[in-house]
C-alpha cells in the first residue's frame, strides 16, 4: 500500500480538509504517478456538495491531473518512469460493450458505466444492484499519489507546460469532443454561451479550428475579455444584438454548469445547425419545438470525450500553441477558490500546484 495525502469533503456541507489515506500499489497494468498539478472544475464542487445526489464520502475530487510517472507495473508498454503524464474524469471502463468496442468509454453501457477518477463507478452499486470494479469511492487529483492503468493515461505533449495541460484533460476534451463531433470546420461561425473554464477553452480550440467565434456572457465585465482573448462577445440579454444574429450559427455550444433557457439561442441556429449542451446535467427549462422544427435544427448533449480525443485534444492544443488562461492556487486555498468559481470570480481555471501539499507532509 501506498500512504497517499490528500484534501477531502467529509459530508455535502463540509469545507475540504487534509486527508490522509492509502492506494494500491500498482498491478501490472497500472501506472503510479506523482501528482504535479491538478485543475479546479465546477463539477467538483458539484459533487463535493452532493448536487448531483451520488456522491460517497469522504469525497477527493481532482479530474484534471496532470504528473511525473513515478513506477510502472511489470505489463506496462506506455508509459515509463519519469514520463509527463495526465489523467481526466475516467480511469476504466467495462471494455466489453457496444460503446466501450468503438472506443467510447465515456458512454460506456456497463451496468455501472465508467469508473470515474474519483467518487467511484458513474452508476453506483447502490442504485442498479452490482459494482464491476469493485470499488464504490475512488479519490482523485487532489492528492500527492495516484494509481492507474496504463490505458487511462495520458501522454503530455513536451510544447505544453504541465500546469497548462491539466484543464486541457476535462475542460479541453469536454468541449473538443462536441466540437469535432459536429465538424466544426474552418469558416464556420461557431456560438458559445457561458465563458467560464470550459467557455473560453471551447472559444480557443474552435478558433483554432478555423471557425469565426462568438461569445454569449452574462458578465458585462467579460466582453472586454473576450475580446482581448480575440472573439466577439454578446451579453445574453442584448435583444438587439440576438435579433441581429438571428439564423446565423452553424453551431452552438452551452457551457453553461446548470439549469438555464436556451430558446433565445435556438433561434440563432442556421436551418439544419445544432445546439449541443455541455455545462447542465439535469433537467432544462422547456425548448420551444416550433423553433427547432421549423429550422431542422438539433438540441443535444455530450459528456466530456473518449481518451483517443482526450489524447487528440491534448496534441492539438501543443500544435496550434493555446491553453487555458490558468490561475495556480495552493491546495490550502481551495475553499475559497470554490467560492470564487461559484461567484463566476475566476479568471479562467484555477489549477492547484501539489508542491503545496507537502509543506502539510512534513517535507
Ligand atoms: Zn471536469
Ligand atoms: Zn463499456
Amino acid at each position: 500500500m501506498i500512504k497517499v495525502t490528500g484534501y477531502a469533503a467529509k459530508h455535502s456541507f463540509s469545507r475540504l480538509k487534509k486527508y490522509e489515506f492509502e492506494r494500491e500499489d500498482a498491478k501490472a497494468h497500472e501506472v503510479e504517478i506523482e501528482v504535479l498539478y491538478c485543475g479546479v472544475c465546477h463539477s467538483d464542487i458539484h459533487q463535493v456538495k452532493n448536487e448531483w445526489h451520488n456522491t460517497v464520502y469522504p469525497c477527493v475530487p481532482g479530474h484534471e491531473i496532470v504528473g511525473r510517472v513515478t513506477k510502472v507495473g511489470p505489463a506496462v508498454r506506455k508509459h515509463a518512469v519519469g514520463d509527463l503524464v495526465g489523467v481526466g474524469c475516467m480511469i476504466d471502463s467495462c471494455g466489453q460493450c457496444e460503446a466501450c468496442a468503438s472506443g467510447d468509454q465515456n458512454y460506456c453501457m456497463a451496468p455501472n458505466s465508467w469508473l470515474a477518477t474519483y467518487n467511484g463507478p458513474m452508476q453506483p452499486k447502490s442504485k442498479v444492484g452490482e459494482n464491476i470494479y469493485g470499488r464504490d469511492n475512488t479519490f482523485g487529483g487532489y492528492s500527492n499519489m495516484l494509481v492507474v492503468k496504463e490505458d487511462f493515461v495520458l501522454k503530455i505533449p513536451a510544447q505544453l507546460k504541465p500546469e497548462v495541460a491539466a484543464p486541457i484533460l476535462c475542460a479541453g476534451v469536454t468541449t473538443y469532443s462536441p466540437l469535432k463531433h459536429w465538424g466544426v470546420k474552418a469558416g464556420d461561425k461557431v456560438g458559445i454561451i457561458g465563458m467560464g473554464g470550459l467557455g473560453h477553452m471551447a472559444a480557443k480550440i474552435a478558433k483554432a479550428m478555423g471557425a469565426e467565434v462568438t461569445m454569449f456572457t452574462r458578465t458585462r465585465e467579460k466582453i472586454e475579455e473576450a475580446n482581448k482573448l480575440g472573439f466577439d462577445a454578446v451579453i445574453e440579454d442584448d435583444k438587439q444584438a440576438l435579433k441581429d444574429l438571428e439564423a446565423s450559427f452553424d453551431f452552438m455550444l452551452s457551457t453553461v454548469p446548470e439549469k438555464h433557457d436556451i430558446n433565445n439561442y435556438v433561434q440563432l441556429l442556421k436551418r439544419n445547425a445544432a445546439l449541443v449542451l455541455v455545462g447542465a446535467l439535469e433537467p432544462m427549462a422547456p425548448v420551444d419545438n416550433m423553433q427547432v422544427a421549423f429550422k431542422r435544427r438539433t438540441v443535444a448533449g455530450s459528456l466530456i470525450g473518449n481518451l483517443a480525443e482526450t489524447q487528440e485534444v491534448l496534441d492539438f492544443c501543443a500544435e496550434h500553441n493555446i491553453g487555458p488562461e490558468i490561475e495556480i492556487i495552493r491546495m490550502q486555498d481551495i475553499n475559497d477558490a470554490y467560492n470564487k468559481v461559484e461567484k463566476g470570480d475566476v479568471r479562467f481555471r484555477y489549477v492547484i500546484d501539489m508542491a503545496s501539499l507537502k509543506e502539510e507532509m512534513g517535507e
